[in-house]
């Protein structure tokens, strides 16, 4: 008998399996709401000038592809550092953090959690409800056991902090609490400065270990201010570990670009530390591959290309708002009562619509307009060709 007659079909993946999905929609209406990817007006995910600037630089070079470091390029480690934690960073000049190049923001997240496995297999990885979707498959995988704690609050379309801070402290010692640094994923609902602040200080007094995913550095409110709360970490003397993401803000989703960054108590701390994460690389693939690190680390280290990939991420982030500011006038124009200023005060790439999952099934059926079964739907898939069709389909579904 095959060594697969056991094998199961797994389930499909909730948002790849909706692209499918439109990909076989015959209409020419059709929108894709679904995915968390930045398209440009035109409907195109955009090859940044910067990007390609560095790329052409690099052709022109020729460099022999021989393997990176396991860690992968020092330049490139270096630049995410600064973008994490500023040029004036008391924790870097100290020796305290160590990063590695890893394979998207989800490679980065995979790496960390299997080096906190080895260090503690029986702690429990609490994650914001709801989160990002792969966040729960992913620690699970790396052999945790994964709770949630209190996050999104439905009635008041903000986040319910007392009910997550109440959470916080009554988890155990060591136990791995996973954050969003900004624009959270599904929701768009952040917390404030102070908020974070009472984060930082309860994970301080009950021993906790903080995860923060950065997969949107720059598309809140920029590069600096999306790195506020993680500088309060970085002031705490806390040990803590950042994954980072350069899918979105760089546009290089399928280079898979990212890193994971551990901050450890001293200089002594990250040598041990970065030389046991190499081993859960070394065994995993080796080392990283080349290209998108080199471009992400040649854009950052040249002022040039640095000042205009700002400029074209402040682009991205500003259309984003605009749509946000669309969406609200064409549905409020579409004759519905119902306040949603609230997707003007939601941050990042998406917005909790607050539609039910009928109300999602029906935008499909009636108008060929996919989103997410929970009513998340992605703001930069909008432009100012499918944005009226989405209002009044929104418009139509509710009334
Ligand atoms: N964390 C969050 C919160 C995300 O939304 C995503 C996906 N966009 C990731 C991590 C993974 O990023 P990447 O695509 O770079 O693996």
């Amino acid at each position: 008998s095959s060594i697969f007659a056991a094998v199961e079909m797994a389930p499909r993946d909730p948002i790849l399996g909706l692209n499918e999905a439109f990909q076989a929609d015959p209409r020419a209406e059709k929108v894709n709401l679904g995915v968390g990817v930045y398209y440009d007006d035109n409907g195109k995910i955009p090859l940044l000038a910067a990007v390609k600037a560095a790329e052409e630089q690099r052709l022109k070079l020729a460099p022999p592809r021989g393997y990176q470091p396991i860690e992968g390029a020092a330049a490139y480690n270096k630049a995410v550092q600064t973008l994490l934690f500023g040029t004036d960073s008391a924790l870097l000049d100290a020796g305290r953090a160590v990063t590695i190049e890893a394979l998207g923001g989800t490679g980065a997240l995979k790496i960390g959690a299997d080096f906190l496995n080895r260090l503690n297999s029986s702690a429990k990885v609490y994650i914001s409800d709801p989160s990002w979707e792969n966040h729960r498959a992913l620690f699970e995988a790396a052999g945790f056991d994964v709770g949630a704690y209190p996050y999104y609050d439905a009635a008041t379309r903000g986040v319910n902090f007392s009910a997550m801070l109440a959470a916080l402290k009554g988890y155990a010692a060591g136990s791995i609490i996973v954050l969003h640094a900004c624009c959270h994923n599904p929701t768009g609902a952040d917390l404030t400065l102070e908020q974070w602040q009472q984060v930082v200080d309860t994970i301080r007094e009950r021993d906790l270990v903080a995860f923060v995913d950065m997969a949107y550095q720059g598309f809140a409110d920029g590069i600096e201010p999306d790195a506020a709360a993680l500088r309060l970490f970085a002031d705490s003397g806390l040990e803590f570990f950042v994954s980072s993401s350069f899918s979105k803000s760089f546009s290089l989703y399928g280079e898979r670009v990212g890193a994971l960054t551990i901050v450890t108590a001293d200089r002594d701390a990250s040598a041990r530390v970065l030389s046991q994460v190499k081993r859960v690389i070394r065994t995993n693939y080796s080392n990283p591959p080349t290209h998108g690190g080199i471009v992400v680390a040649t854009v950052l280290s040249d002022a040039g290309l640095r000042a205009q990939w700002e400029e074209e991420l402040a682009g991205m982030r500003d259309r984003i708002r605009l749509m946000r500011t669309q969406l609200v006038e064409r549905i409020a124009a579409a004759g519905v009562k119902q306040d949603f200023s609230f997707v003007v005060q939601q941050r990042g790439m998406f917005s909790f619509t607050g539609l039910t999952a009928a109300q999602v099934e029906r935008m499909k059926q009636e108008y060929g307009i996919y989103a997410v079964s929970t009513g998340r739907i992605c703001l930069a898939a909008l432009n100012s060709k499918n944005i009226d069709t989405v209002a009044k389909a929104i418009a139509s579904v509710i009334a």
